[in-house]
């Protein structure tokens, strides 16, 4: 096996500042929840990636020999303040954001998280409904926290779940972390009533890929919706291969053969996840059975119809999951910049996209970490 060699440059250089037409009143773009960008797509979703850290190494993610402990992970004064967070969350909300997404890293790590979700619940869309706000973990904290969370505010919650076999679900999070102790974590969940709850699993061909019919026949019928995610090149360190991605299809072929499925409408335009139920013996879908979900990220690309933006830990703006630049937004939060300013500058980006990388994809080598514009990682923008 060749050794892969991937240099550790700092990925978060490439920066991005605001545009000078976003300062120009003659230019100047205000909010009116209907901005688009140069594809037509609003904007409506917003993940917020709230640390860099993890307690977790998955390999596909956070590789142990990159994400040692001489990585550079951002220094605490780096990283946007709750505050700052909650301002450009209003600002973005004015632009037609209505679902607001925590992750990271891990987002449970952030210190005192439930006063930024408390924060953030208070913000109102344009048609003065509450955000949907929801956060992405990997459940380890979750027994201690799922109560706080929901106090706090926080409706619904996505946990990340590889498998239910120890030995595997050990070995892919790579610290050693008993799955016992995750499912412990969504069971306080549900019963904190953070719902309904989304499942993530990973699918990695010839890694967990045994680990799909237990974990189907374990979430059916129990009010969580388990979702199939395949393996994605995100970032430029998980040294990903096209031969270890499972692809959605045949997922949904294997569950088939055991529990005949009936696909559903999409739940929501933009939604990544093809949805399927569980059939009852008329071939209807049975509700109490419940359905689960396949995001084909690779052999089927959804760019036509993705309103998602990204804020980094540090408060730089990416309009794609593969982009290998951000826009600083935290110079302008950091500045004197107005609200104004900074809606004008949020628009002025967003009006200018046309990032659809998964449509390309099939055109652009992986990135291997040597090339200059290189990606970010997953672990700095979120999922
Ligand atoms: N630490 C939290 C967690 O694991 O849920 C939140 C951040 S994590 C980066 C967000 C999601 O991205 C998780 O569901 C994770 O499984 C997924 N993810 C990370 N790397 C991925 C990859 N290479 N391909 C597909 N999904 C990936
Ligand atoms: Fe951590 Fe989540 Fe990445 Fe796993 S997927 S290493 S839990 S940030
Ligand atoms: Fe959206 Fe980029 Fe993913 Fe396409 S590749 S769906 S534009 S995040």
């Amino acid at each position: 096996m060749s050794e892969r060699v991937i240099p550790l440059v700092d990925q978060r250089i490439p920066t991005l500042n605001a545009p000078a037409a976003a300062f120009d009143p003659a230019s100047r773009m205000a909010a009116n929840g209907l901005l688009a960008d140069r594809l037509g797509r609003p904007l409506r979703d917003l993940r917020i990636s709230v640390t860099d850290r993890c307690n977790f190494r998955c390999n596909y993610c956070m590789p142990k020999d990159i994400f040692d402990k001489d990585y550079p992970y951002l220094p605490h004064s780096a990283l946007l303040s709750f505050e700052e967070i909650t301002r450009v969350a209003r600002l973005f909300a004015a632009h037609g954001v209505r679902k607001i997404r925590l992750t990271g890293g891990e987002p449970l790590l952030r210190k005192n998280i439930e006063i930024l979700i408390e924060q953030l619940a208070a913000l109102r869309t344009v048609d003065g409904e509450p955000l949907d706000l929801t956060l992405t973990t990997n459940g380890s904290l979750l027994t201690r926290k799922a109560q706080a969370l929901k106090d706090a505010g926080l409706r619904r919650i996505t946990v990340s779940l590889d498998g239910l076999d120890d030995a595997v679900f050990r070995r892919m999070n790579d610290v050693d972390f008993p799955v016992a102790d995750v499912l412990t974590g969504i069971e306080a969940a549900k019963a904190a009533g953070l719902g309904p709850i989304k499942i993530n699993m990973v699918v990695k061909r010839g890694t967990n890929e045994h680990e799909i019919l237990p974990m189907v026949r374990h979430f059916k019928g129990s009010g969580m919706v388990l979702r199939f995610i395949e393996y994605m090149d995100v970032g430029a360190t998980n040294g990903w291969r096209m031969d270890e991605v499972l692809p959605s299809a045949e997922v949904v072929k294997l569950i088939q053969a055991e529990m005949p499925l009936v696909q559903l409408e999409p739940s929501a335009p933009g939604e990544t996840a093809e949805r399927w139920g569980f059939a009852d013996a008329e071939g209807n879908h049975d509700a109490a059975a419940g359905e689960i979900g396949v995001i084909s990220s690779v052999t089927h690309a959804f760019c036509g119809d993705c309103n998602r933006a990204r804020l980094s830990t540090e408060g730089r703006l990416y309009l794609c999951l593969f982009a290998t630049q951000g826009h600083d937004l935290r110079s302008l939060l950091r500045g004197n910049a107005s609200d104004v300013d900074i809606i004008s500058a949020i628009g002025h980006i967003w009006g200018a996209r046309d990032d659809r990388y998964s449509e390309l994809r099939a055109a652009q080598p992986p990135d291997t970490g040597n090339t200059p514009q290189r990606r970010v990682e997953m672990s700095y923008i979120g999922g």
